[in-house]
């Protein structure tokens, strides 16, 4: 039978000032074990607001995190537009390659700088059945997909395609920077 203790720390002022941060240090009467430590936040405001991810080192306000959540789902889907025409156009590539052969695939990719697995990996991913077009990644080689797109009458929505992607990313990454954080001293 073990036993433990917890300690309780204050560890500062919280976010809105009229609280505090709690730490609780759990250590078992053993050596083996490692201190246990979490956080929390003593005030009834803070504590609705904020919350901890995982071992983080701050807390997180939720409302500065909303904007950042619906960012990422638009870059989402807007990588996936421009995703199906880049894989539709690689399929296309790899369907007209005379070499049926996956030695002389992976090389071409390579040539083209569509992958980034070895052709060790590339033996894999066929074997389970995956196609040679989702080896690649379009976003790699952007000038050769448009280059492609334009071979069939389809640069102009290619290129709207990459450019709401380009855009949903920057926006994305302006809400990540509006994330607020409270760092735990
Ligand atoms: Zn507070």
């Amino acid at each position: 039978m073990s036993t433990s203790e917890t300690t309780t720390h204050d560890r500062g002022p919280c976010p809105c000032g009229n609280g505090t941060i709690i730490q609780h240090v759990t250590t078992q009467d053993n050596p083996w074990s490692s201190a246990d430590s979490s956080y929390s936040i003593d005030c009834e405001e803070c504590r609705n607001k904020w919350h901890r991810e995982n071992e983080a080192p701050f807390f997180v306000l939720r409302s500065s995190e909303t904007e950042h959540i619906a960012a990422r789902q638009q870059e989402g889907a807007a990588y996936a537009a421009f995703d199906a025409l880049s894989e539709r156009l690689i399929a296309d590539y790899f369907l007209s390659f005379p070499a049926k052969n996956k030695a002389r695939e992976h090389a071409e990719m390579e040539r083209l700088n569509l992958t980034s697995m070895t052709y060790r990996q590339y033996l894999a991913h066929r074997r389970s059945e995956e196609s040679v077009a989702s080896a690649c990644d379009g976003r790699r080689n952007i000038d050769w997909i448009l280059d492609q797109a334009a071979a069939c009458g389809m640069q102009s929505k290619a290129a709207e395609l990459l450019d709401r992607y380009e855009a949903s990313k920057k926006l994305s990454s302006e809400a990540a920077r509006r994330i607020e954080r409270w760092r735990i001293a």
